[in-house]
């Protein structure tokens, strides 16, 4: 196969993570694992947070992908191990620094992509309980969000 494909192969697992997350975000974290969630929603003292043990949901199977697939020189597999990766290096930047400023990275940064995601969990964040959330998903914003941050954008504009 060539090089090509792997890319392929890479940014279809990114993508694909997108929507697992919103579904494990949606089902489990608001569902059986509420207990590791909750102190994301309700704040308590100290720089950790028992919703950091959800690292490991991405950490552990890129570790495992790229590990195995560099022993069995099994190159798909390697891809998709990168495409986890990815995925859990963007969750890290859009979710815990550019959302919630836990390290002090990129302050400034503002345009109307960053200004939406925020927004929209924000929203998410507006829910202190595990019932009626909304705005699961990190990177891809439904459109109701756009369209509020594209309207604030317009008339600040003025
Ligand atoms: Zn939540
Ligand atoms: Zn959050």
């Amino acid at each position: 196969m060539s090089f090509f494909v792997y890319i392929i192969i890479a940014l279809g697992t990114f993508a694909f993570m997108e929507g697992f997350s919103w579904w494990l975000h949606r089902y489990v974290m608001h569902g059986f694992l509420w207990y590791l969630h909750k102190d994301h929603h309700q704040k308590v003292p100290g720089h950790f947070e028992k919703n950091d043990y959800f690292f490991l949901i991405f950490a552990i199977p890129s570790w495992l992908c790229i590990m195995l697939g560099v022993i069995y020189k099994n190159y798909w597999v390697i891809a998709i191990g990168a495409g986890l990766t990815l995925y859990g290096i963007a969750y890290f930047l859009v979710h815990e620094v550019i959302i919630h400023q836990r390290i002090k990275w990129f302050r400034r940064i503002d345009n109307r992509y960053i200004r939406t995601v925020r927004w929209a969990h924000k929203m998410h964040h507006r829910h202190l309980d595990r019932f009626n959330g909304e705005s699961f998903g990190m990177l891809w914003v439904a459109k109701k969000y756009r369209d509020k941050v594209k309207a604030d954008s317009i008339r600040n504009r003025k």
